[in-house]
């Protein structure tokens, strides 16, 4: 096999002293469970590494004032879950001195880091990941949650990366709406895939650049990634549900991770027409009332971070507001066909919630990186390797403008004029729905669909739902809804609102809005669209999300 210059001998076996450890060399094997390293002295301990949990390996030279200057290293990287389910960054460097020139020791050490390489990226991947020989355009907004995201990024991003060789270009939006503007035009054969470090808005602002361009439909399957840096990180905190990753102690590390693999699921998007016939492209929630009002009303506790929801919503649920409203649907039948060996059953998976919760009240790791280059001899890299190094000094590289695909964006005129209709399959917002569709009019207190387990940290709305389950999930709590109902609904949404009387969801496939009073809020992944009527449907599997 051939691997980044080197043949890639499979399964691959030796005997490595590790570095600055004295006794007996350690027995190594990389195969497809991972890393397996088994110490030979007296009590021959046994530990394996998985294959998911090792993110990048490094080929070293020794620094010059060791002794056995011949010898050459490979250091593994990987972030394996420790006994508190908290993901701590192991770097184990290996010692190769097993031939008296340092180029032999050295071709040893980089057949085992084109191994480490071929159990990450290559070994039993059934589905697609991007591209790693491209470069990924990282968007980072410095103005999403407590506007932290520039400092997240070099404390905590840069070197996991780095660590994983993983190539890429940063671009700090300057402005709202500019994420938007650069997708539009950019020439997407450039790079592997665009990763967002910010809230879900800027990522709505992609995918609502890339429904602009005239190729569309193939550019919204463009892999994207997610990072959380906002206030309201509904996707980031629904992929690390799904794959049933403890969150909460680290949700930057854990969402970096799923970068560095690159693995492609697919997960649906939702597509709206507006009534001044515009379209929008969503990928989590659609709603008014009580949760889209607390979204948009706490933005002003945006500094404050993921528990502005919490606060606002104790003031909102005493001054409950109502909006009559027609709503139609078209319903699904629930099927479990398409559940994926990904998911847990609810139960489980609330009771690690639970876990969860304890956890994030204790300290966030913050990984530990150097930054790393290529097959490059790293001179005097080892204790650097082994150490804490943050690369907060570094300098982002940042860019402002990128190359303009031209074909690639559509005309103005096409989208504004009032006609474009591409992509739906229901009628058009001024024609009835169609007969399989059900309506219910009502004063409601909130109607909330969401197309995801989670719509922020905290708010666990629709437990069963999966990024590609081809379904919305629809909660509507009408003007009969006792209020102690929707205070325990908002106080607590981790599952258990779905067993109090009086909430229902509804898996729906596609739905349209019709307020029917002068004012409301009407939000589109927690943004702000007119308060008018709207209507939309599933595009089922047509984005690709990045996840491990
Ligand atoms: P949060 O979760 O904190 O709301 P988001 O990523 O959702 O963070 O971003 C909030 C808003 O900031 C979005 O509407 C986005 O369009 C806008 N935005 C993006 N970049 C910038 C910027 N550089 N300055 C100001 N606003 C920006
Ligand atoms: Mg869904």
């Amino acid at each position: 096999m051939e691997g980044g210059g080197h043949t890639i001998l499979w399964p691959l076996e030796g005997s490595f002293k590790l570095y600055k450890q004295r006794g007996e060399p350690c027995r190594i094997r990389i195969d497809e469970n991972g890393l397996t390293v088994t110490s030979d002295g007296s009590e021959g301990r046994t530990e394996v590494i998985k294959a998911s949990d090792m993110v990048g390996c490094v080929c070293m030279k020794a620094p010059p004032e060791e002794i056995k200057s011949h010898s050459a290293y490979f250091t593994i990287f990987s972030y394996p879950l420790n006994m508190k389910k908290k993901r701590k960054r192991l770097a184990l460097c290996f010692q190769v001195d097993h031939n008296d020139s340092f180029e032999e020791n050295y071709g040893i050490a980089c057949k085992w880091k084109a191994a480490v390489y071929h159990a990450v990226r290559k070994y039993g991947i059934t589905e697609p990941q991007i591209d790693h020989s491209k470069k990924l355009l990282i968007l980072i907004n410095p103005n999403s949650g407590p506007g932290k995201a520039r400092q997240v990024f070099r404390r905590q991003v840069a070197g996991v990366l780095g660590e994983g060789e993983v190539k890429y270009e940063v671009l700090v939006t300057e402005r709202a709406n500019h994420a938007h503007e650069i997708v539009r035009s950019l020439d997407l054969t450039t790079y592997s895939g665009i990763v967002i470090l910010s809230g879900d808005g800027l990522l709505y602002e992609v995918y609502n650049g890339l429904l602009q361009r005239s190729d569309w439909e193939e550019a919204i399957q463009f892999p994207v990634g997610i990072i959380p840096g906002g206030s309201g990180n509904g996707l980031a905190r629904s992929i690390a549900h799904w794959l049933s990753e403890p969150y909460h102690a680290n949700p930057v590390l854990v969402s970096t991770l799923n970068i560095v693999y690159g693995h492609l699921s697919p997960m649906d998007l939702v597509l709206f027409e507006t009534a001044d016939r515009k379209r929008i492209l969503s990928f989590l929630s659609v709603g008014f009332g009580i949760i889209s009002d607390i979204d948009i009303e706490s933005e002003r506790l945006r500094i404050i971070g993921e528990s502005r929801f919490a606060v606002w919503a104790v003031a909102r649920v005493a001054n409950l507001r109502k909006y009559h409203a027609r709503i139609s649907f078209k319903r699904v039948t629930p099927s479990h066909s398409t559940t994926t060996s990904r998911v847990k059953p609810v139960l489980e998976r609330s009771q690690t919630v639970q876990e969860e919760r304890r956890e994030s009240h204790e300290h966030i790791l913050k990984s530990r990186s150097v930054e790393l280059q290529g097959d490059e001899v790293c001179e005097s890299f080892l204790e650097q390797s082994c150490s804490v190094n943050m690369v907060d000094a570094q300098e982002l590289p940042v860019r402002n403008s990128l190359i303009r695909n031209e074909a690639g964006q559509q005309s103005e005129e096409s989208q504004s004029n009032g006609t474009d209709r591409s992509g739906f399959t229901i009628p058009p917002l001024d024609q009835p729905v169609p007969d399989d569709w059900e309506t219910m009019e009502d004063n409601f207190v909130m109607v909330y669909t969401c197309y995801h387990s989670h719509i922020s940290t905290d708010v666990f709305l629709a437990p069963d739902a999966r990024p590609d389950d081809g379904c919305m999930w629809m909660i509507s709590l009408g003007s009969t809804t006792p209020k102690s109902t929707i205070a325990r609904l908002l106080l607590g949404i981790d599952g258990s609102h779905l067993n109090l009387p009086g909430v229902e969801i509804i898996q729906v496939s596609a739905l349209r809005i019709e307020p029917l009073c002068a004012k409301g809020c009407l939000t589109v992944d927690g943004e702000v669209v007119p308060w008018a009527p709207m209507q939309c449907e599933v595009l089922a599997k047509r984005g690709r999300i990045m996840t491990r």
